[in-house]
């Protein structure tokens, strides 16, 4: 048996990494990776300006209470003169601090009469002034290579000018669901049948991960077909994934049929749930098999596949991981890293109570992913990993 960590390494090694590239407007890029890094042109802030509203004024020989004219009015988008000795300008939030300026009193600690300001306390040098470069200094590189561009990334983006960036192409995957039990939602269930869940599940999480996802549906447990379709799905996708039919039972076809086309590797992870997995190559395309029960699949997508599109697709994507205390106890320690569906209550992680690895409703039920590492034991209390769900998206 591999370990988790094993598993991970030699899968990550094996990604290689998506080079071709295509440039997007800012707004067509969002959950896209950064091809190369992006170098600013501009300082940002590009000038002195007031955080406030308020009163540029000079700070030098200021004895408080102390009076200046006020002789300028400068609003964001304008830009003022230099200022005389004794004088002050009006200045709201934005606008560039005039020359001859080195601080801002806030008007809630002005008082004026007519032109004649009066500041009460003596504002520092440099009081409510945001400074050119402060956020961005000209040259820097703001966003790296490889960074998946989120909310953030965009305004920062937009900050410093990028109207348009260079992003890694898309992985083109396909998913391919194996079983003769399954039926399509939608369609009547014959005796013996069950829903592809797993079809509906692992599209989503690799939507969410960034791939284009080609949906072959159900394959059947025939060797022939599984191969055909298989095949053909190597020849037009950079990643073909399946669910099911991997362990060595007579009706798993997957391993054989991978085998027949290119190479694979059938791994045994102490892992649970989903012991049970394959990865190889089809030709130039990855082969990713996941085991078929729908928690199992589920888990798997996110300790090995999601890091491993991360990086194939150019990027890095460590899966999250916080700290949290257990709200169980573990009295006997596994052989295999379990990942426990649970929910933080008061910041203990309550476990679902049925961990079986064909109980979905415990995904949906979870904040995340306990994870107890193989070989301990957990007393109730004790600090545990924990996966949020909803930092995978
Ligand atoms: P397998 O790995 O093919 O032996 O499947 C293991 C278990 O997962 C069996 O109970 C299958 O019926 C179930 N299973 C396999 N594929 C799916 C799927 N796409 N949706 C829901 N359950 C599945
Ligand atoms: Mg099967």
């Amino acid at each position: 048996m591999l370990t988790v960590d094993q598993a991970s390494e030699q899968l990550l090694a094996a990604a290689r990494r998506m080079t071709e590239t295509e440039t997007l407007a800012l707004n067509d890029a969002l959950g896209r990776v950064l091809a190369t890094d992006v170098v600013s042109t501009l300082a940002v802030p590009g000038f002195d300006n007031s955080a406030m509203d308020g009163y540029a004024l000079n700070v030098a020989n200021f004895v408080a209470p102390t009076t200046f004219h006020v002789a300028q009015r400068i609003a964001a988008g304008e830009t003022g003169s230099a200022l005389a000795p004794g004088e002050a300008a009006r200045i709201f939030t934005g606008a560039p601090i005039p020359s001859g300026a080195n601080a801002v009193a806030m008007q809630e600690d002005c008082s004026v009469d007519g032109n004649t300001l009066t500041v009460n306390g003596k504002p520092f040098h440099g009081q409510h002034i945001r400074r050119r470069g402060e956020d961005v200094q000209q040259d820097a590189v703001v966003i790296q290579a490889g960074t998946r561009l989120g909310a953030a990334e965009l305004g920062l983006l937009a900050a410093v000018g990028v109207a348009r960036v260079a992003v890694v192409r898309r992985l083109r995957v396909a998913l391919l669901s194996t079983g003769n039990e399954l039926a399509e939602p939608g369609t009547p269930l014959a005796p013996g049948q069950i829903y592809n869940s797993n079809r509906y599940a692992i599209s989503a999480l690799l939507r969410e991960a960034g791939c284009i996802v080609s949906d072959l549906c159900i394959v059947p447990d025939q060797f022939a077909a599984t191969r055909d379709i298989l095949a053909d799905a190597a020849a037009t996708h950079d990643v073909v994934l399946s669910t099911g039919g991997v362990s060595v039972g007579e009706e798993d076809h997957v391993k054989a049929a991978v085998e027949s086309l290119g190479a694979l590797s059938l791994w045994k992870i102490a892992i649970k749930p989903g012991k049970p997995f394959a990865c190889g190559r089809i030709g130039d395309a990855d082969f990713i098999g996941l085991p078929g029960n729908p928690v199992s699949s589920f888990v798997t997508f996110v300790v090995f596949v999601r890091p491993f599109l991360a990086a194939r697709s150019g990027g890095h994507a460590p899966t999250p991981t916080i700290g949290v205390a257990a709200g169980f106890a573990i009295e006997r320690a596994g052989n295999r890293r379990e990942y426990l569906r649970a929910r933080l209550v008061d910041g203990r992680a309550v476990l679902y109570p049925n961990q079986s690895s064909g109980v979905l409703t415990s995904v949906v039920w979870a904040d995340g992913l306990v994870v107890v590492p193989e070989g301990r034991m957990v007393q109730a209390g004790e600090p545990v990993d924990f996966i949020p769900l909803a930092a995978l998206k």
